[in-house]
């Protein structure tokens, strides 16, 4: 089978995992850990960084650090995946579902503005939902596939509705916005996953990269169980939430090749692209004029109302043929947690998600293999199965 997304781990992972077991340094205290948060910060284009055991833990955390309280609504895309709507419910509040738009497969800015300027109103200098009754706090944008979401719009309608933005971009460093690397972009913090499906792994772990030194400083505290001095002493209630320098052993040898997997990962979505454009019934996936995608998965998208049959039979024969492809995130309103949680409308997610298929994408994705995968694909399109 050709795998869709493997780690691709021929680097410094068994030299810096070795000097680990050597030096004893196995926990969450040790060089590799200050070196990856180094690392994550200068690839994020921000002043710092905070590795943790997770990216949903992450994202957790920094909803906590920017001031979600328990009840509150945070504004989130429904088209991601579970762990960012996960993480606003373990921080106590709701997620407000939003529509995505057709060029990014981001949370749509319009939709957002439209739906603030009916759907809530003042009280007492706090931003209500009318529907729910609920205090408004953030916004959390997710960079699908690696594509920054509209940023300058999102940042916009934050400061007028005096909002919190944390950024879930799993899956987005190395991504461009107008020019900006994608944790430079106005957000309070910025959240990366180096989860094993990610383009650079630390076996699991997450980061959080912002400017706001004081924030910063205040994430790293909720995620070392906001010990104070030596003695025991602990000032809240907080998590145990750090990454250990094994884990930012393996990172750290990941992320010194992260423009080389980047560079892999538009090589081989370029590939498909230009195998595929002219078939009729797909859209490949997207690449809006404001970003360079780091483009996590490739594949495309069918978008006739047959989508799900088509996109379930193509997936089916890849499988059969050796070659892994799956469907996408199942959006958040579909999901038994989320049935009841408020919303916009969703016709762009409602009839994109059922027609997705992502094609192998592996950073060491061989030129034969991926000749292979665009032959059986094509093979299909033209009835030859
Ligand atoms: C992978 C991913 C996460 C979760 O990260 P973990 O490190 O697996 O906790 C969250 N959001 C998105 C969009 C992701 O792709």
């Amino acid at each position: 089978m050709i795998p869709l997304c493997v780690p691709n781990i021929s680097g410094n992972e068994g030299k810096y995992l070795a000097e680990c077991v050597t030096s004893t340094f196995v926990s969450t205290i040790g060089p590799f850990v200050t070196r990856f948060e180094k690392m994550v910060a200068e690839a994020a284009g921000s002043r710092g960084a905070v590795a943790t055991s997770a990216g949903t833990t992450a994202l957790h955390a920094a909803l906590v650090a920017v001031g979600v309280k328990r009840d509150d609504i945070v504004i989130c895309p429904a088209l991601t995946f579970i762990a960012s709507a996960n993480a606003i419910s373990h921080a106590g509040a709701t997620p407000w579902l939003f529509d995505v738009d057709w060029s990014s497969w981001t949370i749509d800015p319009i939709v957002v503005a439209h739906e603030l300027a009916n759907g809530t109103e003042r009280r007492g200098g706090e931003l209500i939902h009318i529907e729910t009754g609920r205090r408004i706090s953030a916004i959390l944008p997710v960079f699908t596939l690696g594509i920054p979401a509209d940023m300058d719009a999102i940042i916009g309608i934050a400061r007028d509705y005096g909002l919190k933005v944390v950024v879930d971009g799993a899956a987005a460093l190395g991504a461009i916005y107008k020019g900006n690397m994608s944790g430079a972009l106005g957000a309070d913090l910025t959240m990366y996953s180096f989860n094993g499906n990610k383009t650079v792994t630390a076996g699991g772990g997450g980061a959080v990269a912002g400017d706001d030194e004081a924030l910063l400083t205040r994430f790293r505290h909720l995620t070392t169980t906001g010990r104070v001095g030596a003695d025991y002493d602990h000032d809240v209630a907080a998590f145990n939430y750090r990454m250990t320098n094994l884990q930012a052993a393996v990172g750290c040898a990941q992320m010194e090749r992260l423009d080389d997997f980047v560079a892999a990962k538009r090589r081989i979505a370029a590939r498909y692209e230009d195998a595929f454009w002219n078939i009729e019934g797909i859209n490949n996936f997207p690449e809006p004029d404001w970003a360079g995608s780091a483009a996590w998965f490739s594949g495309f998208a069918f978008h006739d109302d047959d989508a799900g049959e088509r996109s379930y039979a193509l997936r089916a024969h890849l499988r059969e043929e050796g070659i892994d492809a799956r469907p996408f995130w199942k959006p958040m309103h579909n999901q038994k947690p989320y049935f009841d949680a408020p919303r916009s409308p969703m016709p762009v997610t409602d009839r994109l998600w059922p027609g997705v298929v992502t094609l192998p994408c592996s950073t060491h994705l061989a030129e034969a293999e991926q000749d292979k995968v665009i032959e059986t694909v094509l093979n299909w399109f033209h009835g030859k199965h």
